[in-house]
């Protein structure tokens, strides 16, 4: 008699806290995606200019300084140095701001 409440008990519990996790998941999922477009959207309205980009939301690429293109040894040996697409910009010369993540407002 006790032990089977119990495990009725426990069944229970685990049934409300099934619920509970994936109620909290759909409701954090969709509070997230609306509260990001609602920032989104406040930023852009009224949001000061970015000041690291001058609110353009790009800015020069800092590793390969502008020139789409970096210097690549792979043996760090200056003999065998070769000009490479930049990893960070991938030739684009641009990277996206971080500090405005590319809206150009923060
Ligand atoms: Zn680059
Ligand atoms: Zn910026």
């Amino acid at each position: 008699m006790f032990a089977g409440g119990a495990s009725q008990a426990l069944r229970v519990v685990a049934t409300v806290a099934a619920t509970l996790v994936g109620g909290s998941f759909a409701v954090g999922f969709l509070s997230s995606s609306i509260s990001e477009r609602v920032t989104s959207f406040k930023k852009k309205k009224y949001g000061q200019p970015c000041r690291s980009c001058k609110a353009i939301g790009y800015y020069t690429c800092r590793l390969c300084k502008g020139n789409g293109m970096i210097s690549w040894s792979p043996l760090y040996d200056p003999v065998f140095i070769n000009p490479c697409v930049c990893p960070t910009c991938d030739g684009f010369k641009v990277q996206r701001c971080l500090n405005c993540l590319g809206y150009g407002c923060a």
